[in-house]
C-alpha cells in the first residue's frame, strides 16, 4: 500500500498490508495473551500507559511531522493533537483504577451485594484518520487498562501513525501480543469483521459504521460507534460582541481543514444580526491563509482526492439552487489536494450543503428570524453529535440546549472534547460513548456478586 502526502501527492513510502491470513494469527496471538494481561496488577498497566504518554511527549516533534506528511494538517495542529491526546491519557491513568474498582453496593444483612467491571476480551478497535491520536486513545487506552488485548486498525490514510503508536506502546512496556495493528484499507477491515472479537469499537462515517454494526450483530458483543455529524451553531441576536463570535464560527468551521467530527457545519443568524455577522465572518475567513501544512498555515491539505470533488458538488448544488457565494468555493489548481475555505450564504434545507456532512473548510450561513425557527432548524437533521449557542443570556441558551437532540451542547464555545465528559453521538452520529468514566466503563462487563456467608 502506498502512503501518499496529500500536501504533495508524493509517495511517502509503502508498507505491506495485513491478509486474513496475518489478522487470524495476531487475533489467536491477542486471544492467548488476554486472561495474562487481565490478570496483572491494574497499576501496572497504569504504568505503562504512563511511559507510553511520556514518549509521545519525547517524540512529539518527529510524530508531528509525520501526522502532517500523512494526512495534511497544519504542522502546529498536529502538535496540539499529541497534546490533546496527552491530556486525555492523563485523564484515564488518574480515573481508572477508581471507576474499575470493585463496588460494593450492599455491605449489612446476609446477602452482600458488589459489582465488579471484568475486561471484555479481545476488542477490534476501527478508526478514522482525522484526529489519529485523539480518537485511538479514547479507545485503546481504556480497553488496555481494563485488561482487554487490542487489534487497533488506523485508517489506511494515517498507517505511519498507526505503527508509530504500536512502536510506543511496546516500548512502553506493553507485552508483544498484548496490542497488534492491523494494516490496510477496507478489505483489512472486513476481515477483522469475520474474526470472533469481543467488542467492535469504531471511529468513522456513519455508513461504515452502520455496515459494521449490522454485521457483527449476530455475535452480540458490545459495538461502540462514534460517527459523523452536521454540527449547528446558533448565533442569537443579544451577543456582545459580533467579531468575537465570527472569529469562533471560522476556527469551528476550518480547524483541521474542517475535518472534525464535530466541526460547526451549518450556522444559524438571528436576522437582527444578520448582516453584521456575516461581514465579521466573511472578513475573517479572507485572512485564512492556505499552505503547505509544514510551515503550520490555517488551512493545509484535505486528506483524500476525492474530498475535493465532493466539496466542489456541494458547493455547486448550493449555488445552482439560489446561494450566494460570498468567499473561496474552488478547488486549488497545482499539486496537492486543497480546497478554498468558503462561506455561502442564501442557503436552505433543500441544499445538501445544510444537511450532508461536508467534512471540509466550508460553510452555509442561514438567517431566521427567532430562537424557535433556529431550533427547528437545528434539529432537521439525520445527525446529533453537538450543536452550539451563542447568546449572552444563559437562561435564553440553556432553554434551547434543553431541547437539542445530540450527545454534546455548548454554550458560547464550540468544536471541543473535555476527558471528563462523555463524548457520545445520537441518531446517525453513533451508539456508546467513549471518554469519562462511562468511557473508561465501555471496555467491561460488569458482574453482579450476590455474596452469602
Ligand atoms: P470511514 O468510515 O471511511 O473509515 C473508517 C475506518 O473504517 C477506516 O479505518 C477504514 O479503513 C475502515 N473501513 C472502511 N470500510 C470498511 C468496511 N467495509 N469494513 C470494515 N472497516 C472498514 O471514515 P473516515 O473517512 O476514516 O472518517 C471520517 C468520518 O469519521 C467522518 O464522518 C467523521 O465525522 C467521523 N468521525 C467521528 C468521530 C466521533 O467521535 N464521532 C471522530 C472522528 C471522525
Amino acid at each position: 500500500m502506498k502512503i501518499i502526502n496529500p500536501a504533495t501527492e508524493e509517495v511517502i513510502t509503502e508498507v505491506s498490508e495485513d491478509s486474513a491470513q496475518t489478522l487470524q494469527t495476531k487475533f489467536n496471538k491477542l486471544h492467548a495473551a488476554q486472561p495474562v494481561w487481565a490478570a496483572k496488577p491494574i497499576a501496572e498497566r497504569i504504568a505503562c500507559i504512563k511511559r507510553f504518554s511520556d514518549l509521545l511527549a519525547e517524540e512529539k516533534d518527529e510524530l508531528a511531522k509525520t501526522l502532517t506528511q500523512e494526512m495534511g494538517k497544519p504542522l502546529n495542529q498536529s502538535n496540539n493533537e499529541l497534546n490533546g491526546a496527552r491530556t486525555r491519557i492523563k485523564f484515564f491513568v488518574e480515573n481508572s483504577e477508581k471507576y474499575l474498582a470493585d463496588e460494593w453496593v450492599i455491605t449489612e444483612g446476609d446477602t452482600k451485594e458488589k459489582i465488579s467491571y471484568e475486561a471484555l476480551g479481545v476488542i477490534c478497535n476501527i478508526s478514522a484518520w482525522n484526529y489519529p491520536y485523539l480518537v485511538g486513545v479514547n479507545a485503546y487506552i481504556p480497553a488496555l487498562i481494563a485488561g482487554n488485548t487490542v487489534l487497533y486498525k488506523p485508517s489506511e490514510y494515517t498507517t505511519l501513525t498507526g505503527l508509530h503508536v504500536e512502536r510506543l506502546l511496546k516500548k512502553a512496556g506493553i507485552p508483544d501480543d498484548v496490542f497488534h495493528v492491523g494494516i490496510g484499507a477496507r478489505t483489512v477491515g472486513e476481515a477483522l469483521l469475520a474474526l470472533p472479537f469481543n467488542g467492535y469499537f469504531f471511529t468513522g462515517s456513519y455508513k461504515t459504521g452502520k455496515y459494521i454494526a449490522e454485521k457483527v450483530a449476530g455475535k452480540m458483543v458490545p459495538v461502540g460507534l462514534e460517527l459523523g455529524g452536521k454540527d449547528p451553531m446558533y448565533v442569537a441576536d443579544d451577543i456582545a460582541d459580533i467579531a468575537k463570535v465570527a472569529a469562533s464560527a471560522v476556527e469551528g468551521v476550518v480547524y483541521n481543514n474542517g475535518q472534525s467530527c464535530c466541526a460547526v457545519e451549518r450556522i444559524y443568524v438571528h436576522e437582527n444580526i444578520f448582516d453584521k455577522f456575516v461581514e465579521a465572518y466573511v472578513a475573517e475567513n479572507k485572512k485564512l491563509k492556505i499552505g503547505n501544512p509544514l510551515d503550520s498555515p490555517d488551512i493545509g491539505a484535505m486528506s483524500r482526492p476525492e474530498q475535493l470533488s465532493f466539496l466542489d458538488s456541494q458547493v455547486k448544488d448550493a449555488v445552482s439552487k439560489g446561494a450566494k457565494l460570498l468567499d473561496g468555493g474552488h478547488i486549488v489548481e497545482g499539486k496537492g489536494y486543497f480546497f478554498q475555505p468558503t462561506v455561502l450564504t442564501n442557503v436552505n434545507h433543500n441544499m445538501r450543503i445544510m444537511t450532508e456532512e461536508s467534512f471540509g473548510p466550508v460553510v452555509g450561513i442561514q438567517k431566521v428570524k427567532d430562537d424557535e425557527e433556529a431550533l427547528q432548524l437545528m434539529q432537521d437533521t439525520e445527525y446529533g453529535l453537538t450543536a452550539a449557542i451563542y447568546s449572552s443570556n444563559k437562561e435564553r441558551a440553556e432553554n434551547m440546549m434543553r431541547k437539542l437532540n445530540t450527545g454534546t451542547v455548548y454554550w458560547n464555545c464550540c468544536d471541543r472534547v473535555s476527558p471528563y465528559l462523555p463524548w457520545s453521538g445520537r441518531k446517525n452520529s453513533g451508539i456508546g460513548s467513549t471518554l469519562s468514566h462511562l468511557g473508561i466503563r465501555a471496555f467491561t462487563h460488569p458482574k453482579a456478586y450476590h455474596l452469602r456467608g
